[in-house]
């Protein structure tokens, strides 16, 4: 049907329905439109049920429809229109309409008016409402392509999570087995066979261990899609207070001071945020450069949402690597000089974007690197108080 009246009009044939109880005023809007270049087939209704019949019948590309018929109002044929889920164009032809009811029947959403004495505007209202109409069209289908294809990445994105969720937790029990059997040859067996047995087992023990550890961090990344908690009032500075003593060795053993700016409060997911911050506080420590570390975290308003900064002195990030090391088991460094499977960034991405935020790094090679992320601000503020130095917080 879309077809047919699409070919129709690129042919000039226009399929017209007249809402009009004089002949010969539709005579006249038929020969207007024939002047104008229209090759014009036409239906003529003058009550609410002939309207309706030749809707269900036909299809019109537009509907010419004057104001004041003796049985019926040519607007309310925008409400049969809408019962039967049809968007043709409607234009008002009329004779005895002051400006404001008619403007005030095309915000009723009539495309246009025109009043019978000025028909010659007629051919000219018919081409814009065709051609409204066919963007309106082109502008639904790009909409439902893009509702479609969301749809599609959704599902394929709880797909992966699905398998990479039951993957990762169905291969721990085997590899429990291959590592508890290898470290029991290992112990049982040392020295005992010749010297490349013991290297074999070693590697062999040591290829299971490794392979735990990237298992865990799959499932840990997986279940930052599914086991979501409940976004609550979070306060940042806690979250932060959270993370940096859940890093205590690490910090007491760098020594690395972190100065924070006043944090807000937020609606957010408390345990994630604690990650999030854990990660970054984590590799600020574990990329330090030569001089003592220092971490400083900051937040300020941008809008509706807040900017954090987490900037350290460490080594720092070539830029053509900024947006690798957010990709999951990605790193810069072999595990001789760094420890760490390549998770951390790829779960804090996965946090940031979670709570609707982004995340990026702002960084040159030896220069330290500024992590960056937004988070949407909470429904009200706190007061923000004074800049705090964490090495309190662990001394307490
Ligand atoms: P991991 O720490 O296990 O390597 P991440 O995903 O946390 O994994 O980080 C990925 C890579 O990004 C790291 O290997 C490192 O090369 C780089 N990186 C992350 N944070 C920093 C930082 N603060 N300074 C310098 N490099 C960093």
């Amino acid at each position: 049907m879309a077809n047919g009246s699409e070919n129709g009009r690129l042919n000039g044939n226009l399929r017209v329905l007249i809402v009009e109880d004089n002949p010969s005023d539709a005579e006249l809007e038929i020969a207007e439109l024939r002047r104008g270049g229209f090759n014009v087939a036409s239906d003529l209704a003058q009550t609410r049920d002939e309207v309706s019949d030749h809707l269900a019948k036909n299809v019109y590309e537009v509907i010419l429809a004057d104001y004041n018929l003796p049985y019926f109002r040519g607007m309310e044929t925008l409400d049969i229109l809408r019962e039967k889920g049809l968007s043709i164009p409607l234009i008002l032809v009329t004779g005895a309409l002051k400006s404001v009811t008619a403007v005030e029947c095309v915000k009723q959403v009539a495309t246009d008016y025109v009043l019978k004495e000025n028909l010659t505007r007629l051919s000219v209202s018919v081409r814009r409402a065709l051609e409204e109409a066919r963007l309106r069209v082109e502008r639904k289908r790009a909409q439902d392509e893009l509702a479609r294809k969301v749809d599609e990445l959704a599902r394929s994105n709880e797909d992966l999570e699905q398998f990479a969720y039951v993957a990762s937790h169905d291969l721990q029990e085997p590899l429990r087995m291959v590592a508890a059997y290898t470290q029991l040859l290992a112990e049982r067996y040392r020295g005992k066979l010749d010297d490349n047995a013991d290297k074999y087992i070693g590697y062999a023990v040591e290829g299971a261990v490794r392979m735990q550890a990237l298992i865990e961090d799959v499932l840990a990344f997986s279940r930052v899609g599914r086991n979501g908690h409940e976004h609550q009032a979070t306060d940042c500075d806690s979250a932060v207070d959270e993370a940096i003593k859940n890093l205590t060795a690490a910090v007491q053993e760098s020594g690395v001071t972190v100065t924070r700016s006043p944090l807000p409060i937020l609606v957010a997911d408390q345990v994630h945020l604690v990650h999030l911050f854990q990660n970054l506080i984590g590799n600020a420590i574990k990329f330090r450069g030569r001089e003592p570390p220092v971490v400083k975290i900051s937040a300020e308003k941008n809008g509706s949402e807040w900017l954090f900064t987490v900037a350290d002195n460490g080594i720092g990030i070539a830029p053509e690597h900024k947006e690798f090391i957010f990709k999951i088991f990605q790193r810069l460094h072999t595990r001789s000089e760094y420890s760490g499977n390549g998770i951390g960034l790829a779960i804090c991405r996965k946090i940031v974007e979670q709570h609707g935020g982004r995340i990026w790094v702002d960084s040159e090679a030896g220069q330290g690197s500024t992590f960056r992320f937004t988070l949407a601000a909470g429904p009200a503020d706190k007061e923000l108080g004074h800049e705090t130095d964490t090495r309190d917080l662990i001394s307490r």
